[in-house]
């Protein structure tokens, strides 16, 4: 068979998705290939925060807020409910050594523009009564939301169909052909052939070997990370929660102060938990070097342990899943510089510094 479009996406992922529909709002004729179904790769495990609270300062923290600014008109335009929850979020400080660095990062945050409150013990316990007693303070972030990824892709899915554009679902892109020139000319699938001047790579973690069958090199590593999720039982916190160490994981900075065994350091482990709209309560958090989206059980039952020490009330509830996923490694955004040369091949990796929403946002 044989199709023709003004750009072929590779990969119905967030990213992938996200490109299709501006370029479809623009009235280019998009097709997007996807190997699997929609949100089959990272997306489907990523837990949709969209927070300015784990951001460096400076650049990436305007690069989050701006993120989340589109992300919350994207989802209003769509019609399709993401279970988009909007209670901004807030960091937790274990002990005072913590405290002092949150007070830091306030004083960061604040100088980048952003709402936020320094809460000390008293102030922690009076907004969520739920947080162990001996928690030394934190900060609250005012703005910020959550989403549920897989359904944001299904709801752009639906948005790009509206603008013209087409999904091909279980369409691997499998090889290139190129014109005279060099230039890209068709997108190769079983059975399938598209003529197109534009092909926007957008396959996450698996965009090495399709960049290599264009003659591009991506540098590109995997970390993985693994989620729990607790049975909707009795009411835990209200809205998004996480130690301050998890600034200090995903930024590489100062995670030693964090009182831990040398496991939870080498496997990037610390406590998360979001409420989700259908009243579960997902748990995080862990970083490390992976590449198999198997749950590691040592890693999950740390990160249980980590997060009754934040959250006592935990510890008479039932874990009812757990999933792992794997992000990009390495932050390869400022060497691109070969793909962005290469020909009628753009490369749309959702590898950017670190920051909730960042990885999910359009503006990645
Ligand atoms: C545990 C975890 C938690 C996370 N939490 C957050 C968060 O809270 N907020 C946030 O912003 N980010 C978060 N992230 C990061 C975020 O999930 C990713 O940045 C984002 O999902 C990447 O989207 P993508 O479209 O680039 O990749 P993917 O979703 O992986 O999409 C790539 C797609 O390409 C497809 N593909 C592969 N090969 C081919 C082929 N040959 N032909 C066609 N298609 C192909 C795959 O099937 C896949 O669907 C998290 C990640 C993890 C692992």
């Amino acid at each position: 068979m044989s199709k023709s479009a003004d750009a072929v996406i590779v990969g119905g992922g967030i990213q992938g998705l996200c490109c299709a529909y501006y370029l479809a709002e623009k009235g280019m004729k998009v097709i997007v290939m996807e190997k699997g179904d929609l949100a089959n790769g990272t997306t489907s495990r990523s837990d949709g925060d969209c927070f300015v609270s784990d951001t460096n300062p400076g650049y990436m923290t305007h690069f989050a807020a701006a993120a989340i600014q589109e992300v919350a008109a994207l989802a209003g335009r769509l019609d399709y409910d993401i279970d988009w929850i909007e209670r901004g979020c807030v960091l937790l400080a274990e002990t005072e050594e913590e405290f002092e660095i949150a007070k830091e990062q306030y004083r960061a945050k604040i100088a980048d523009g952003i709402e936020v409150r320094l809460m000390d013990k008293k102030d922690v316990h009076e907004d969520e009564p739920n947080t162990a007693p001996d928690i030394a303070g934190g900060l609250e972030f005012k703005r910020g939301s959550s989403l549920n990824p897989m359904l944001f892709a299904y709801g752009i899915g639906e948005a790009i169909k509206k603008r013209g554009g087409e999904l091909l679902r279980f369409a691997p892109v499998t090889g290139f052909e190129k014109d005279d020139t060099g230039r890209i000319s068709k997108v190769l699938s079983p059975g399938l052939e598209i003529t197109t001047k534009n092909v926007i790579l957008a396959a996450g973690i698996w965009s090495a070997p399709i960049g290599a069958m264009a003659g591009v090199e991506l540098p590109i590593t995997t970390m993985k990370g693994d989620l729990l999720i607790v049975e909707p039982d009795v009411y835990i916190t209200r809205r998004k929660t996480m130690e301050i160490g998890y600034n200090l994981v995903r930024n590489e900075s100062g995670g030693n102060v964090r009182q831990i065994s040398q496991f939870m350091k080498d496997h990037g482990i610390g406590f998360l938990i979001e409420p989700t709209k259908a009243q579960n309560a997902i748990i995080g958090f862990s970083k490390y070097p992976g590449d198999t989206t198997v749950s590691n059980n040592l890693v999950t039952r740390a990160m249980a342990k980590r997060a009754v020490r934040f959250f006592p009330i935990l510890k008479n509830m039932n874990i009812i899943r757990s999933y792992a996923g794997l992000r990009p490694g390495h932050r390869i955004m400022s060497q691109l510089s070969q793909a962005q040369r290469f020909p009628a091949f753009m490369s749309a990796p959702a590898i950017v510094e670190t920051g909730s929403c960042t990885g999910l946002s359009p503006a990645s």
